[in-house]
């Protein structure tokens, strides 16, 4: 479909001075924190809920701290969740300590664990508050609409037929494969992953305490999160072997994960077929360019993460506190100068760039080198053996995970 412009119009049209594509944890964020600050804003999400496959469910201090800045985090913290603080691993049998989150000083310094949709779930709840913020489910973004040079909104499907939502601003929160993104013609650097990642869940008994995060074994990763009464698994496989991995068949793959887990033994039944295994092709890259005239994008549309650390969630987040901070004010005056919307790139890009090139490291000095060792022993690199040894080190490692760099607080005004 070619862009559409205004004499295009599709018969419903709904004004709004902004127009949030994506109701993830960055669209949430932002729908939430422009409705408080009294901005009439939509949000699409293409979804009919929130219930879908399995995204990254961890929430972390820094996430924390901006919900307790919004007064949020009491409710938050009833939800059910588990908290995790101490991250040990086995590297070729030698125990290690990855990252104790307890040497923070921070408000929270654990990581909790919930699934994304009561997370994204509890914020829309808490948004229905907010008279000018809507979200509106089942409409997805299919196309730009654009007045000139710059963007004026979006076309979307709906259950009832297409609707252009002009906006004075269109901010794209569509994830890795953002269709704004495609439609804008905006170029994405890719940086590479080494590894793509094979997703599923166990059951546990509740006397299945062991608390290991991380396996890593000669040409063999994997994580573990306790999840209650199941183990969320991160089975970690060389770049694009899924397809090899299927050949072997799911039994083989079931049998190398028990031999690597023996706790999961009891409950691996459970991953019946590769339907209940989920493909997470891994990928790290970002904008150059976040904006156009009418347009920003933030979150995994503007950088997709690696897994690594898990901070994809977080970085969304922030991402979204940093453009209220930055724009909400400028926005109750109509929509903020492509100069000005690009603040959010000069002040979110370092954060991006630091984290991506922390993965990159962990990704080619560890996850890389333990998935080429076939069948040859590993030894434990001096940077794992240096952190465990030193417990005071483990704190770097946490502050990297947990906190990440430059921390945003909530500074948008609230109506
Ligand atoms: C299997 C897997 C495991 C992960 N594990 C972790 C983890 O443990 N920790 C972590 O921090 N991160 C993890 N991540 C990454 C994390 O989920 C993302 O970084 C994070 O969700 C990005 O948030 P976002 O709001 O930018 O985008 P997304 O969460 O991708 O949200 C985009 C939203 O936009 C909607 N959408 C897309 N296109 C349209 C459209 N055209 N119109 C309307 N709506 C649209 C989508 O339905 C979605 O709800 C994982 C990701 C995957 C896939």
């Amino acid at each position: 479909m070619e862009t559409v412009t205004p004499e295009q119009r599709s018969p419903r049209v709904r004004k709004a001075r902004c127009c949030i594509v994506g109701g993830g944890p960055a669209g949430m964020m932002l729908g939430y924190l422009l409705g408080r600050a009294g901005i009439d804003v939509v949000v699409l999400e293409k979804h009919a809920d929130f219930f879908r496959d399995f995204r990254g469910d961890t929430v972390h201090p820094s996430t924390l701290q901006v919900l307790d800045e919004l007064g949020l985090i009491d409710g938050f913290l009833k939800l059910p969740h588990q908290r995790l603080q101490k991250m040990d691993g086995l590297f070729g049998g030698a125990k290690v300590r990855i990252a104790d989150l307890s040497r923070l000083k921070t408000k929270y310094p654990f990581i909790a664990f919930m699934p994304q949709w009561d997370f994204l779930n509890f914020l829309r709840e808490a948004g229905k508050r907010f008279a000018s913020l809507e979200v509106l489910m089942s409409a997805e973004a299919i196309d730009l609409i654009r007045r000139g040079d710059t963007v004026a909104g979006v076309r979307a499907k709906t259950p009832d037929g297409t609707v252009d939502i002009e906006a004075d601003l269109t901010i794209a929160c569509d994830g890795r494969h953002s269709t704004v993104r495609e439609r804008a013609g905006l170029a994405v650097e890719e940086i590479g992953a080494p590894m793509d990642v094979l997703w599923f869940r166990v059951g546990r008994k509740l006397d299945e305490t062991e608390n290991l995060f991380a396996r890593v074994e000669p040409g063999k990763m994997m994580i573990t999160f306790d999840r209650g009464d199941y183990w969320q698994c991160a089975y970690v496989i060389a770049k694009g072997q899924y397809d090899a991995v299927k050949a072997r068949g799911l039994q083989a793959l079931l049998d190398d994960v028990v031999r690597m887990a023996p706790v999961l033994s009891h409950g691996i039944a459970d991953v019946k077929s590769f339907d209940d295994v989920k493909l997470l092709t891994v990928a790290i890259n970002r904008l150059p360019r976040w904006t156009q005239p009418g347009l920003l994008l933030i979150g995994d549309a503007a950088h997709a993460m690696s897994p690594v650390g898990g901070v994809g969630v977080n970085l969304a987040v922030q991402d979204a506190v940093a453009t209220a901070n930055l724009l909400a004010g400028k926005l109750m005056r109509g929509c903020p100068s492509e100069q000005e919307l690009d603040a959010v790139r000069r002040r979110r890009e370092f954060p991006v760039k630091m984290t991506q090139a922390m993965q990159v490291v962990v990704q080619n000095n560890i996850i890389s080198g333990a998935l080429k060792r076939g069948g040859q022993p590993l030894k434990v690199p001096l940077i794992l053996r240096a952190i465990s040894a030193w417990p005071w080190l483990q704190g770097i490692p946490a502050h990297f995970i947990a906190i990440g760099v430059r921390p945003e607080h909530v500074h948008s005004p609230v109506a």
